[in-house]
């Protein structure tokens, strides 16, 4: 067992945590190689879930950064003044970054050496290094603080706004107003026409900026009969009704968004379109890509378009791998997966499973400015820094793109998805000829990617050397830890069904959604479960022996003995864990797609 580190002895010896519980966190960071208070803080925090501030008062006592606690709703107006004078002095997109850090600038002390306080939730945090140069202040001193309290500091003094949807509030009065004018001599129907446009144009932004604000991956506009349309959200998985705007043809929406656009004909109402946008929202460009369908109404003279945006942030790129949250097993075999300099990595799974967030965050635990990192996708989502991504076209194929990357000297090829079978023989390929390749299928399960490729034609003996390992993955809603609540006991029986057993019901560790203001229908945000099959020796032999068939019982009994978990177990952990429910995992994990 590696020693403890400095952190770590200290977290011990003040009693911030229990000796045992650190040296198992000790020995998982000395897994990863980077043994800084600042990774093991992290660790603490993402992985094993201890509270921020806890965490986070212990570093900064290590490092001697004072603490400063303040009562935000104890602020007077001149403090308040101070404060946001001082704001006004950072530019905007810094001012933003540092909020998004936890970081708020509160105010100058006083005295001969004059210097900008400045309160953070985690002292040790990089980017308070810019502070000299991004702003006037080049004196400043950083004070631990409690992370709500940054929080409500910010909400207090700096609020976010939206104001398409000030707008939006605006404009519906004045629509109330025209009606109850009706003998005004104005041209009433042209007016209206052109508020109804404002107003439009103002629910289409104002829903942009709600959507990225919310964390929604897609956005729906829907037209619910001949004068009503609906926006939905998609979050965590699940649309959810955001507005209804009535008293008005889903058409003159539709209108704006194809005018708002990029790529699209705004005319053009009977055929499929793809256009994308995009805008400057919290002084971060995010981009949004449109799909427009023709569908069938109830009335025939009509032609309804059903609208469906994907919110593309790159923020949302998971840099750090042990976010990603995988159970121990899957995590060290899937480390082990790609810090090697060749092989194939595969991430499988229905639409909608994370597949792309894993492929992402591997990626970046192995970007390095010495390795060329060439990746083929259609299209690209994300964009990464320090790869170079190869730009699909009318000019360029993907079969072409894909042809290309072995002349272009690469040393890690991400292949978006192995789609037939000149992908997969790229693929392989690549691995034989000492690439890191990854890439992505559509399957069920781990067992049966093997055999969709053996399927498509590649030689079981190929497969069996070329593959290093094949994570399938879904993802499942997380309980609300502020309304989940033990699992009454009418639904002990499907729970024991499914694998668990009386004593832990009893115990009161399974939990059930309840619902509150801080989640939708009790949940709020996912994690994933996940089957890893590592290609172990006696895998790769299985592989080879088949003759007419892939026999996928044999290859799961043979991984489940090295101590693979099903994705059924996965979730069980998960449900053990506390963190979902019976009904996600019995969702997620049913057998259809
Ligand atoms: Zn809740």
């Amino acid at each position: 067992m590696p020693a403890l580190t400095k952190f770590g002895l200290f977290l011990t010896e003040k009693g911030y945590l229990p000796k045992d519980f650190v040296e198992r966190v000790n020995v998982r960071l000395h897994e990863f190689g980077d043994i800084s208070p600042s990774a093991m803080a992290r660790l603490l925090v993402n992985e094993y879930k201890v509270a921020h501030d806890t965490v986070y008062e212990a570093l900064s006592k290590l490092y001697a950064f004072a603490i400063l606690e303040i009562d935000p709703e104890g602020l007077d107006a001149a403090e308040i003044g101070q404060t946001k004078d001082i704001l006004s002095k950072f530019p905007d997109d810094f001012k933003k970054k540092l909020f998004f850090h936890k970081i708020f600038p509160y105010k100058v002390q006083n005295g001969s050496r004059e210097a900008l306080m400045v309160l953070a939730a985690d002292p040790t945090d990089k980017i308070l290094h810019e502070i000299p140069q991004q702003t006037p202040y080049r004196r400043y001193e950083v004070f631990w603080s409690k992370l709500k309290t940054i929080e409500d500091l910010i909400q207090k003094i700096s609020p976010q706004k939206n104001e398409f949807l000030q707008l939006l509030e605006e404009a519906g009065d004045v629509i109330t107003d025209l009606d109850s004018t009706a003998e005004a001599e104005i041209n009433e129907q042209a007016l209206e026409e052109e508020i109804n446009k404002s107003l439009l144009v103002n629910l289409f932004e104002g829903a942009l900026v709600e959507a990225v604000r919310k964390d929604a991956s897609d956005i729906h506009i829907i037209p619910a009969n001949k004068n009503t349309v609906d926006t939905y959200f998609r979050i965590d998985g699940k649309l959810s009704l955001w507005h209804r705007q009535e008293n008005t043809a889903p058409e003159a929406l539709a209108a704006v968004v194809k005018d708002r656009s990029i790529g699209v004909d705004r005319f053009e109402r009977d055929t499929a379109q793809d256009g994308f946008a995009q805008r400057l929202i919290d002084e971060h460009l995010i981009r949004f890509r449109v799909s427009i369908l023709p569908i069938v109404s109830a009335e025939y003279e009509r032609r309804f378009e059903s609208i469906a945006v994907r919110v593309i942030d790159d923020r949302k790129v998971i840099a750090d791998f042990r976010k990603l949250g995988f159970q121990q097993q899957a995590e060290r075999e899937f480390l082990k997966s790609i810090n090697t300099s060749k092989g194939i990595v595969i991430v499988t799974g229905p639409t909608g499973s994370g597949k792309s967030t894993t492929l992402m965050a591997a990626l970046h635990q192995i970007i390095k400015p010495e390795i060329n990192v060439l990746t083929c996708e259609d299209p690209v989502e994300y964009v990464i820094r320090g790869a170079r991504q190869l730009k699909i076209s009318h000019k360029m194929s993907f079969d072409q793109a894909i042809r290309s990357i072995l002349r272009h000297d690469p040393d890690v090829v991400m292949v978006g998805e192995i789609r037939d079978k000149i992908t997969a023989d790229i693929a392989v390929k690549l691995s034989n000829t000492g690439h890191l390749t990854f890439s992505t299928l559509h399957t069920n399960d781990a067992p049966s990617a093997i055999t969709r490729l053996y399927k498509m034609g590649i030689e079981p003996f190929l497969l069996a050397y070329s593959i290093n390992i094949i994570i399938a993955q879904r993802l499942v809603r997380k309980l609300c830890d502020n309304c989940k609540r033990p699992l009454m006991k009418e639904h002990w029986k499907a729970a024991m069904e499914l694998g668990l057993q009386e004593e832990e019901l009893a115990a009161g560790k399974i939990y059930e959604p309840v619902g509150c203001p801080k989640c939708i229908a009790g949940y709020k945000g996912r994690i994933n479960i996940a089957e890893a099959l590592y290609f172990y020796p006696e895998i790769r032999a299985e592989i080879v022996s088949s003759s007419s068939d892939i026999n996928e019982e044999r290859l799961r009994a043979i991984a489940e003995k090295h101590g693979m978990l099903s994705m059924r177990d996965s979730g069980i952990e998960r449900i053990r864990e506390g963190l979902t429910s019976l009904e996600e995992v019995a969702y997620a994990t049913s057998e259809e797609e």
